[in-house]
């Protein structure tokens, strides 16, 4: 038991740590998936996990240290890796304060607990304990036409999303400094793929494409993202945790920069090749321009240059691909976009923590 590799997975219910729980218990690695289940936290996604005993899942938060502080000593963790997080821009536009709680309180108090159990180590556990800490590149702000955020890049949130994922990047950051823990931080250009929650825009367009509705575009549809496949962003975050530099921050990218309009385009075309709609008519047609996001960032890209040098990561997908197999996933999963919708993946499964 104390020889398996054993990490602490946060958000591990949600769209990207539902990813990384799926592919690190397949590795063979044993995952504590601590989850909050809020409304973005969906245990459907991790129903294949079910019985398999290298997969605890527990319904708890990142803020409670009682509930941390035995986690990380029962099981023995490795490493932790906060997904955690209020995610959602619009949301924090509405509510700001959940993020302030969740994002930086809750961060604050996961390193608290897992400071003090990195000092309780002793020896070649001590050196191994890593905490990777899973944010965004929201923090750098926003870009003009040309350059690319590096690692240096002065951080400017604009959202207050994004200035709480800021505001627990510093504590992280602080805790390295001021503490010694071996920390580690991911920043990431925006993400696409499986069991994304309908609300952000792939998944959204998609949905909506297909039930024949209009096509929400925020603004002119030329904010620029710089778009990365789950499963890369997955394979870099092991990357990191493995072989990563302690202390260090690596952007993660895809250099797939694509204007929101483009995006909602090639969805549209891929739609109507593969469910073309019972009247013939082309989804594009179901487009409209809706007022701008206020304060929306104009253009993020991401220079990943360092990642790819110092450990030799690199994307297995193109944009071209992984939008076509996110397509397809959709498509393979209307169930589960259903029960989402629906509700009825709130209803099930609560309270069966283990
Ligand atoms: P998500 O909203 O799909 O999932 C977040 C998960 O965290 C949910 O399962 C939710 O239940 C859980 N959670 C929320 N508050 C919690 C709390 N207090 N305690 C425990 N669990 C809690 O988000 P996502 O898109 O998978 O993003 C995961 C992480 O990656 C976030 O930290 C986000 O900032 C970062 N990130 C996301 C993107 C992206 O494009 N989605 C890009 C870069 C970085």
């Amino acid at each position: 038991e104390a020889d398996v590799t054993t990490w602490l997975v946060t958000g591990g219910a949600g769209f990207i740590g539902g990813n990384f729980v799926l592919d690190a218990v397949q590795r063979g690695i044993k995952v504590v998936n601590l989850d909050a289940l809020t409304y973005a936290g969906n245990r459907d996604t991790l129903a294949s996990l079910d019985g398999n005993p290298n997969h605890v899942f527990v319904a708890g938060d990142i803020g409670d240290r009682t509930l941390v502080d035995r986690l990380l000593r029962e099981h023995n963790v490795d490493a932790v890796v906060n997904f955690a997080a209020e995610s959602h821009v619009d949301r924090s536009i509405d509510g700001p304060g959940t993020f302030v709680q969740t994002n930086v309180v809750g961060t604050l108090a996961l390193l608290e607990s897992a400071r003090d159990y990195w000092k309780s180590l002793e020896g070649p556990a001590r050196d191994a304990f890593r905490f990777l800490h899973v944010s965004t590149d929201e923090v750098y702000g926003s870009l003009g036409d040309t350059g690319k955020f590096t690692e240096t890049t002065a951080y400017a949130p604009n959202s207050p999303y994004s200035a709480s994922k800021a505001a627990s990047d510093h504590l992280v950051r602080a805790f390295h400094h001021t503490y010694g823990l071996p920390v580690l931080t991911t920043n990431c250009s925006n993400n696409y793929g499986p069991y994304q929650f309908p609300e952000k825009l792939i998944p959204l367009i998609i949905a909506r494409a297909l039930a024949g509705e209009p096509l929400p575009i925020y603004g002119d549809g030329k904010n620029v993202r710089d778009w990365l496949y789950v499963g890369d962003h997955c394979s870099a975050i092991r990357a990191v945790l493995e072989r990563g530099r302690v202390g260090e921050t690596y952007n993660v990218g895809g250099d797939a920069e694509r204007q929101n309009i483009e995006v909602v385009r090639t969805i549209c075309a891929l739609l109507d090749e593969r469910r073309p709609r019972a009247d013939g008519g082309k989804r594009e047609s179901q487009i409209t321009y809706v007022a701008d996001r206020p304060g929306h960032d104009r253009r993020y890209a991401i220079d990943a240059s360092k990642l790819k040098s110092e450990l030799g990561w690199a994307p297995a997908h193109t944009f071209e691909q992984g939008i076509a197999d996110t397509v397809d996933w959709y498509l393979a999963h209307q169930d589960w976009v259903q029960r989402v919708t629906d509700g009825s993946y709130r209803l099930e499964r609560i309270g069966t923590a283990a």
